[in-house]
This record gives C-alpha cells, structure tokens and sequence, in this order.
C-alpha cells in the first residue's frame, strides 16, 4: 500500500496553498534542488564536455524512457525522453502515416488538445499528399473508424473535461479496420494505470510536468510498440537518433530501436530534475493512486454540488469514465478561479467557462478537498470574485 503521508512529504508545497493544478504543472520535488545544483557543479561544473562520458548524460533519454514506461506499462526499450509533447505528437503520427502509406484520414476528436491538432494539420499540409484530419466528436470516435482511416489519434483523457477514452477497445477497432493508433498521454501519464503493451497501442506520446511532476519544461516522451521499433521512419531525423551520430557522417541511418526517436541533445538539468520526480513514483502504485484519485474526485463532486448550487459538473460522473480531474461550468468561471487562486486554492481556468482542478493523491488529500470547497462556497455565496482585477485576463490561464 503506498504512504500518501509519506509521498506527500516528499514535495515542497508552499504554506497556506491547497494545489489542484498538479495536471497542468507538478509541485517541485524537494530533492530536485539539491539533485539538480549538484548536477550543475559537480557534473556540469567540473567535468564540463566530459560530463557526456562521465556523468552519463547521453543514455539518460532512454533511463528515464525504462523509468516512465514501467508506469504506463510499455516494454522495457521502448520509451525515450527528448523534445516538447507537441514535437512528439508530430513525430508519432508522420511515422504512423508511414506505416500505413494507402490510407488518407487522420482520425481525432474535438476534446483533443488544440497543439496536437495544430500539428498534424501542420503535418499533413506540408506531407501534400491529399490528406484529411477528420475531427468528430468524442463519442463518435468509434462510429468513424472505417477503412479509410490511416491513423487514430487521441488524447485519452480530455484535457477540459476529463472524459477517458477506452484505449483498448478503440485500438482494438482501430485494428480490425487496418488502422494504426496513436496515444497521447498527457493526462493519463500518472494520472491513472495505463497498459500500452495490453492495449495493443501503435505510438504513444505524453508529457512529464504534469502529473509526472518533472518541472517546467520537462522533456515529453514516445513510445513506439515492438514491432514497429525497427521499422518506423523518424520524421524528424536529427543526429542524436542515428545510428552513429559520432561517426559524422552525411548521410542518414535511423539508429535502433527507440533511439532514433531521439533529435538532438537532451535537456540534461531538466532530466536531472526529473529522476527526482522518478524517485517519488518508485515509492507509489499507480494502482493506489488510481483508487485515492477516484475518492478524492467523488469527494469533491459530491461536496462541491453540495455547497455551490451555482456550478455544472462538466466531467463524467461515472469514476470509470472519467481520469484524474473535475471541472465545472460557470459563466464567470475565469473570475471565480482567480478569486480562488487569491485565497491559495490553486486550479486553473479553461475557455470557455470551465474551473478545472487536478486530484493528484501523490499530494493532495482529504483535507485539502474540505478546504478547498470551503473557499470555494464562500467566495460563490458572497460573489467575491465580482471585482475588476479578477476579471482581467493574464496570458497564461
Ligand atoms: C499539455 C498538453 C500538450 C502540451 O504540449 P507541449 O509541447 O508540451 O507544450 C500537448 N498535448 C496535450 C494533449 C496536452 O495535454
């Protein structure tokens, strides 16, 4: 059984704050600190270029690959860290098309994560090739997976809802109709117990700074399956992905495996950072995390819907159906999460009316639940957030 009390002592947490963002950025790790300062001196600091060699840093992308995908239950080998979530997301599908060069839809949906959009339009505009993106809506997934599709392309867990999508069971249809099936994790990546390898999943794609605690601008991760590993065609073909990049030559080869996912050099500090992070999870079953989370959530619906007459659950009230977050409707929702924010209850806003808070139980507890819809009740029973400065909208939300 994972010590939540212990776990949650592991992360610094500042004083009078109750955080519910977890699923957009995880809480600092209190060892990333010391973790990073003495990778920065006595790695960076002393051993200089060396440190390449000596520190190891180049075989940290695929460690911390192994580390990850025993979460989401990947083979070992099949994962490596490198690159931003939307980098990835483009590299997983341009190889997925490839695999499946007689196809022209790209299916997705339209609780998918506007960057994953963007960048496959991206991509198959710049491919020419008389692709079309096909977004339908998320329970109309299914009723779409024909013989044209190419590729599904789904985040798991709707970023604004929460809604969770059955992996299995939509790469299962994705397969029988000769389709491949791409996977982002973003929400789903320690949020809740995932099985790639049991799934079948063709590529998987996912974040570590959000419920992986990593820190700001932590490396994404990909995944690619068995048995695409020796055959995919990297899209993005840079140094560190072939097969000899100290060998300098001019002409390509795509290393093995996973590896030459990887594009250019690793972000050693933030990786640093990460493997604290790492350490956290080493002590956690995600399977308890899983059973916490839903708790936690059941709590807060059940108490907020309480408490705050004035809010619409706008996420699956079925645990089964929904991943590690709650969100709720108001028209003035932006104002309300900023009034909140003001009293130390940290969640976030999301266009165009929904408050949205992480259940992260690695942290967060029972106690913060009752505090936060405490707050929550009193700023909406007195109208507190019907001031000027919270209606005034910062870049980030
Ligand atoms: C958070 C998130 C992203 C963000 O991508 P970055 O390249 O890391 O900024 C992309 N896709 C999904 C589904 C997300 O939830």
């Amino acid at each position: 059984m994972t010590d939540f009390a212990a776990t949650k002592a592991m992360f610094h947490l500042p004083e009078g704050v109750i955080y519910l963002d977890g699923n957009s950025l995880g809480p600092l790790p209190r060892a990333a600190t010391a973790h990073v300062g003495q990778a920065m001196e006595a790695e960076w600091g002393q051993r200089l270029i060396t440190g390449w060699n000596k520190a190891g840093w180049m075989a940290l992308p695929t460690q911390l690959g192994d580390r990850i995908g025993a979460l989401i239950g990947a083979e070992p080998g099949h994962v490596v860290v490198g690159d931003t979530l939307s980098i990835k997301v483009y590299q997983a599908l341009a190889s997925a098309l490839q695999l499946n060069p007689d196809r022209r839809v790209v299916l997705t949906d339209n609780g998918n994560f506007p960057s994953d959009i963007y960048m496959a339009e991206g991509l198959l505009q710049m491919l020419d090739k008389g692709y079309e993106l096909k977004v339908v809506a998320p329970e109309a997934v299914a009723g779409h997976i024909d013989d044209t599709v190419a590729v599904l392309m789904l985040t798991e867990v709707d970023y604004r809802t929460g809604r969770w999508h059955d992996m299995k069971a939509l790469t299962a249809l994705a397969h029988d109709a000769g389709a491949l099936a791409v996977w982002d994790l973003a929400h789903t990546a320690g949020a809740v117990p995932v099985d790639l390898s049991g799934a079948g999943a063709d590529f998987a794609v996912g974040c570590t700074y959000k419920y992986l605690n990593g820190g700001p601008g932590a490396p994404a991760f990909i995944y690619v399956a068995p048995r695409h590993a020796g055959r995919a065609v990297p899209a993005l073909s840079g140094w560190l992905g072939h097969e000899a990049p100290f060998a300098f030559d001019l002409d390509y080869r795509p290393g093995a495996g996973i590896e030459r996912m990887r594009v250019g050099t690793p972000p050693v500090l933030q990786i640093r950072a990460l493997e604290t992070a790492m350490d956290i999870w080493d002590m956690a079953d995600i399977n308890d995390v899983r059973a916490r989370s839903v708790e936690l959530c059941d709590l807060f619906i059940a108490e907020v819907e309480a408490a705050c007459p004035d809010l619409t659950l706008n996420t699956p009230r079925d645990a089964a159906r929904r991943g590690s977050q709650v969100s709720f409707r108001h028209s003035e929702g932006y104002a309300v999460m900023q009034a909140l924010i003001a009293r130390g209850v940290i969640g976030d806003f999301r266009a165009p009316d929904n408050l949205r808070f992480g259940f992260t139980p690695l942290y967060i507890d029972e106690a913060d639940v009752h505090g936060a819809v405490r707050i929550l009740a009193d700023i909406l029973t007195n109208r507190l957030w019907d001031r000027p400065e919270y209606k005034v909208r910062a870049a980030v939300t």
